[in-house]
C-alpha cells in the first residue's frame, strides 16, 4: 500500500466532494461559466464584497502582506490587541484572543483547557471543530441528544468530575437551530462546570446589533462562559476570536497550541475585520438580512422547510441522489446552493442548505421561491425529486 495512488482508494464515488471552481461578485456567482445567484455561502451580511472591508483589506496590504511570524514571535500586530479589545467590548467580555480560523480556535482551545481527567458534554450535532478539539485534548466525551437538555442533565449526574464543560454550537451549521444557552448556563451553574459556546453563524446575524446569541440569552461576560465566534462568516472575512475572563484569555495566551504555534493571521484581514465590525455595529446590513429572511420564510410556509429563525434554511430531502438532483434542477433555474450528505449529515437526512444574504433583492428571492414552488408542485405528481426520464449524472455534469 506504500502508494499514494491507492491510498484513499476507499473513498466512495458516490460520496466524493466535489471542489468548485467559482468567482464570487456580492450574491452573484459564477461557476463553470454559469452565472448565478448564490444560495450558499455564509457571508450572511455580504461584507466579503463590501467596498469598505475591501479598501480596508487594500490599504492593510500597502504596508504587508504577510504577518512573518507567530504572535509570541514577531507576528503580534498592534491591530490585533485593537480589535481584541473592540470585540471584548462589543461583546461583553473581560478579554478576547484573535487566532487564525474557527477550525484552530475550537481544536486548540479544547486541547488547552482539557486533558484526560476532564469531562466533555457535547451536543451530537456540534461542529466537526469541537468534535475533533475535544478528541485531541484525550478528554472524556458524552455525546447527548441534539438540543436535549434533560439528557444532558442525566449526564452531569451520571459523570462528576473536577473539570467539567459543557460545549454547543450556539446556531447549529447545518440545521439553523439554536441551542437553549439559558437552560445549558442553568445547567452549568447547577453542575458547577464551565459552558463553550461557538456562535460562528449567530455573530453578526441574531441579537441586539448582531451581538450573537449569548447576548439573545443574557449570558455574555458570564464568568462560567467561553464563546468563539469567526471572521469568516458574517464578518466576511477570515480568523476567529475566543471571548473570555482576563484570566481565561491569558492562559490561552500561554497555552493555545494553535495561536502560538501558526503563524498570525495576515493584516489585511484584521483590517477587513476591524472595519466588518465598524459596519455590523451601525446595523444596516443586519435590517436588510431580516427583511430577506421575513421574506422568504412567508414564501416557503408551504414547501417543507425546516422551521428555523436563522439565516440557514435547510429543506430536508432524505437520500443523497435526491438532493443532488434537486440542486442540479436549481443550478439549472440560476440558483446556487449546496446539497449536504452525509457523514455531514445524518445518514437518510441528505438536504438543500439555502443561505440568505442581507445583499439578496427582494427579487432574486422571488425568483427562488417562485423555482422552489414549481419543483414542489412537479414533485407531489411525480411522488419524487429525482425524475426518470433525465438521467441525473448527465444532468450534473452538463451544467456543473
Ligand atoms: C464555520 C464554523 C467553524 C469554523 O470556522 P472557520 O473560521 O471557517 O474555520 C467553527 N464552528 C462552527 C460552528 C462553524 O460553523
Amino acid at each position: 500500500m506504500g502508494n499514494t495512488r491507492n491510498w484513499f482508494a476507499d473513498v466512495s464515488e458516490n460520496r466524493r466532494r466535489r471542489f468548485l471552481a467559482s468567482q464570487r461578485d456580492g450574491v452573484a456567482i459564477d461557476v463553470n461559466g454559469h452565472a448565478l445567484i448564490n444560495f450558499a455561502s455564509n457571508d450572511y451580511l455580504g461584507l466579503s464584497t463590501h467596498p469598505a472591508v475591501c479598501m480596508a483589506a487594500q490599504a492593510a496590504c500597502a504596508h504587508a502582506v504577510g504577518s512573518g511570524a507567530s504572535r509570541l514571535v514577531s507576528g503580534d500586530d498592534p491591530m490585533l490587541h485593537r480589535l481584541e479589545a473592540k470585540l471584548a467590548d462589543w461583546k461583553g467580555y473581560e478579554a478576547c484572543l484573535i487566532v487564525g480560523s474557527g477550525m484552530l480556535a475550537n481544536l486548540g482551545l479544547l486541547q488547552a483547557l482539557a486533558d484526560r481527567h476532564t469531562h466533555v458534554f457535547a451536543d451530537k450535532l456540534n461542529h466537526a471543530s469541537l468534535v475533533d478539539g475535544a478528541r485531541l485534548s484525550g478528554a472524556k466525551t458524552h455525546r447527548y441528544a441534539h438540543l436535549d437538555a434533560a439528557f444532558l442533565e442525566k449526564q452531569l449526574h451520571q459523570y462528576p468530575a473536577e473539570k467539567r464543560i459543557i460545549v454547543s454550537d450556539g446556531v447549529f451549521s447545518m440545521d439553523g437551530d439554536c441551542a437553549d444557552l439559558s437552560t445549558l448556563m442553568a445547567l452549568a451553574e447547577a453542575h458547577d462546570t464551565l459552558l463553550l459556546i461557538d456562535d460562528a453563524h449567530g455573530t453578526g446575524t441574531l441579537g441586539e446589533n448582531g451581538k450573537g446569541l449569548t447576548t439573545v440569552h443574557h449570558i455574555a461576560g458570564h464568568a462560567r462562559l467561553i464563546e468563539v465566534g469567526t471572521f469568516g462568516k458574517a464578518f466576511g472575512s477570515y480568523g476567529a476570536f475566543i471571548l473570555g475572563t482576563h484570566e481565561l484569555i491569558e492562559g490561552l495566551r500561554q497555552r493555545q497550541r494553535t495561536m502560538i504555534y501558526s503563524t498570525a493571521l495576515p493584516p489585511a484581514m484584521i483590517a477587513a475585520a476591524e472595519t466588518a465590525l465598524l459596519l455590523i455595529q451601525r446595523g444596516e446590513q443586519l435590517k436588510q438580512l431580516h427583511r430577506n429572511l421575513v421574506h422568504f420564510k412567508a414564501g416557503v410556509l408551504k414547501l417543507g422547510f425546516t422551521a428555523s429563525d436563522t439565516a440557514i434554511q435547510p429543506l430536508v430531502i432524505g437520500e443523497d441522489a435526491d438532493a443532488l438532483a434537486m440542486s442540479a434542477r436549481l443550478v439549472e433555474h440560476g440558483f446556487f446552493v449546496s446539497a449536504i450528505r452525509p457523514p455531514t449529515v445524518p445518514e437518510g437526512t441528505a438536504r438543500l442548505r439555502f443561505t440568505l444574504s442581507a445583499v439578496h433583492s427582494i427579487e432574486q428571492i422571488d425568483q427562488l421561491i417562485a423555482c422552489l414552488s414549481l419543483m414542489h408542485d412537479t414533485q407531489r405528481e411525480s411522488k419524487t425529486f429525482a425524475t426518470n426520464d433525465t438521467n441525473e449524472h448527465e444532468l450534473k455534469t452538463k451544467i456543473l
